[in-house]
């Protein structure tokens, strides 16, 4: 939804008054309060007074009843101070709840997510709140303590460790790197140092970037903390996770691993914050505040550790030049060797008529992996059947109504349906355009993938996972659970295949096509090339069993391809750093893109262009956006370049158009 704020930077009453007289009582207290419910346009805090009887129980973070215009509302302490220059002013009515919600702390990493990101203040602050519904009674949990199995650490290991371990102890809030190749055991260096600060009675929060992802890693979380660890994200029930924000509010769950979201965890004490994987994209919220954890993690003032063998070129540039502490993991755990990877030029394939999915190299390993009875992980970043249907005779493709994507074809659904907006349609005999019947099916995903391998390989079992199959809650995991059970030979699916899993059997990984995030009009699309592949290939080989990867590609000759094969992020972040300075592209810069969302085409552009206009600084666009018609709407982006958020003003949008506004855009496709 596109939001856009009122900048009213004074508190004042609900009615407007003309001139403000400064009351000064010293023995009253004002509290500054927002509105648990914001129905207008308005980003806003007011101030009341506390009547006398009320003084004592007044605090920051409690649920308030005050006047509002005509009637009565309710709000959140989020000041208290000793004048105030709203004249006339009105007083509290009653303390609704004496329960603490939030402390000052809190108050000012939200005012910092609104201002930055440019969301409205309770937005950011409703993060921090409880999920909605009555506080469940939390029962006393004692915790259990299986001893925890300990592993003999590498060199780097105690060396990484001990550098962080300072930081806790010194509660200084230092940002680590912790950048460690596939299988160097990162996940170790995260319970040791959880288990030091627990030790020091503090509390960590643990961050995934999507827990069905990492089913092994929570397991590992468990079995080491037992109650101790509260796992919370998006997939719970309600119910589920009001019981566990109530239960860490408690101070029972020492521990939360959990999703973004979790970061917002009430936990007391807290003295870690680790990100797992801090490069990915669902780390960036994709709702008001479009906030970015791995920034918002460093507001809590306690040491964090991002953690990846691909880490985000932002961040290893700040490592680089020394504002973050790099901590490296250069080898496997026992030495183990990294796979090596062959990259398959799929020109060739065509050319000897081998119009398959897989080439003969992965076809072949694919068959020797099933004959040693072993297992093997294919990716491939599409998901349906064929990705879109052309017409032979007028050449069009055929195009989602309400947006411009064109639609996919799913074979289980025998249907057409949008990415962007789940309209769907039965496979339609004709061309909607020129009813020629010569409809041709185009590009392969994950189900035609399936087909392929069940009838080169009739024995083989075969798991698929991506959106469609794992619709349902917990069949994520379920799927996971079987693969690691042996049940099945061959896991096939999109990114979600790409990490968490550590699997001994697994050594044969394919990239069936390597190229796909290439081709994105994005400026990080060679760095997502690079990251997919060295995740999906870090699957193979973690154990005593040798691993191999095959990396099908058209564009073999691609520095991000190049370096991947070699496992070398050294190599790929060294040609992209200058492709960034060249381009002026973070992190040699920051960006703002802006969506302008329109019924009408004429009415949105022109309002995008006098926005534009309007705008100090490097302003490019407006342009139609990469997806330029989506649910019925024309849209228009601008891009900044150099604008400091915390500066800009916008304009209010005239009815039926749309601001939208993303800081630090994590993609601009
Ligand atoms: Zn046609
Ligand atoms: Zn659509």
């Amino acid at each position: 939804m596109a939001e856009l704020r009122w900048r009213a930077r004074q508190q004042s009453q609900a009615v407007p008054v003309a001139a403000a007289v400064l009351v000064r009582v010293v023995t009253r207290m004002f509290a500054e309060v927002v509105l648990t419910k914001t129905s207008s346009f308005l980003d806003k805090t007011y101030d009341y007074s506390i009547p006398a009887t009320l003084l004592p129980s007044v605090k920051i973070g409690i649920k308030v009843e005050i006047p509002f215009g005509k009637r009565t509302t309710q709000g959140y302490v989020v000041g208290l101070k000793e004048e105030s220059s709203v004249p006339g002013i009105k007083a509290i009515l009653r303390i609704v709840d004496e329960t603490v919600l939030f402390g000052p702390n809190v108050v000012s990493i939200a005012r910092w997510l609104a201002d930055y990101y440019h969301a409205f203040f309770l937005r950011a602050l409703n993060l921090f709140l409880p999920p909605k519904g009555k506080a469940p009674i939390t029962k006393n949990q004692i915790s259990s303590n299986y001893q925890p199995p300990k592993f003999q650490l590498t060199q780097e290991q105690t060396a990484a460790l001990n550098t962080i371990f300072r930081a806790i102890d010194e509660n200084r809030p230092e940002v680590f790197l912790l950048h460690g190749v596939t299988g160097s055991g990162k996940t170790e260096v995260y319970l040791r140092a959880v288990e030091h600060l627990l030790l020091q009675g503090k509390s960590a929060i643990t961050l995934e970037p999507e827990i069905g992802m990492t089913p092994q890693l929570i397991e590992r979380f468990q079995e080491r903390f037992g109650d101790n660890c509260v796992v919370l994200h998006s997939h719970l029930t309600l119910k589920e996770r009001r019981a566990a924000w109530w239960r860490v509010a408690a101070g029972q769950g020492k521990i939360v691993l959990g999703t973004r979201l979790a970061l917002f965890a009430p936990v007391k004490n807290l003295g870690l914050i680790v990100i797992d994987e801090e490069y990915e994209n669902s780390y960036k919220s994709d709702m008001s505040p479009r906030y970015n954890t791995r920034d918002v993690a460093q507001k809590f003032g306690v040491p964090v550790v991002l953690g990846s063998a691909t880490p985000a070129v932002e961040t290893y540039y700040l490592a680089d030049m020394g504002k973050y502490h790099k901590l490296v993991l250069s080898h496997r755990i026992d030495h183990r060797p990294l796979p090596p990877v062959t990259v398959v030029d799929m020109r060739r394939e065509l050319a000897q008529k081998n119009f398959s999915m897989l080439s003969s190299e992965l076809r072949d390993s694919l068959q020797e992996t099933l004959a040693r009875g072993e297992q093997a992980v294919l990716f491939i970043n599409k998901r349906g059947y064929y990705t879109f249907v052309m017409c032979r005779e007028c050449g069009k493709t055929l195009e989602c109504p309400h947006c411009a994507a064109s639609l996919i074809y799913s074979s289980q659904a025998a249907a057409l349906a949008c990415n962007y907006c789940g309209y769907s349609i039965k496979q339609p005999p004709l061309c909607p355009n020129c009813q020629s019947s010569l409809l041709k099916f185009f590009g392969g995903g994950t189900q035609k993938l399936e087909d392929e391998i069940n009838k080169l390989f009739p024995q083989a079992r075969i798991l698929r996972v991506d959106q469609d199959s794992v619709k349902q809650r917990g069949s994520h995991e379920a799927i996971f659970h079987k693969f690691s059970r042996g049940e099945a030979d061959i896991l096939l699916g999109t990114q979600m295949v790409t990490k968490g899993l550590d699997l001994p059997k697994v050594t044969l990984v394919g990239v069936v096509a390597a190229d796909g995030a290439l081709y994105q009009p994005d400026f990080r699309a060679a760095e997502r090339t690079f990251q997919l592949i060295t995740q999906v290939a870090g699957r193979a080989g973690r154990h005593h069993l040798p691993g191999k990867v095959i990396v099908q590609s058209y564009n073999p000759s691609h520095y991000a391809i190049i370096a991947a094969a070699k496992h070398d992020y050294q190599q790929f972040y060294q040609q992209e750093i200058e492709q960034r300075r060249e381009m002026i592209y973070p992190p040699f810069t920051n960006l703002i893109s802006i969506i302008v969302e329109a019924a009408s085409k004429k009415a949105g552009f022109e309002f995008a262009q006098d926005l534009a206009r309007g705008i100090q600084g490097t302003v490019l666009g407006p342009i139609p956006a990469t997806i330029a018609r989506a649910r019925g709407k024309w849209r228009f982006q601008i891009l900044l370049k150099g604008v400091d958020p915390l500066g800009l003003q916008l304009p209010v949008p005239p009815t039926g158009i749309n601001i939208s506004l993303d800081v630090d855009p994590a993609s601009l496709a």
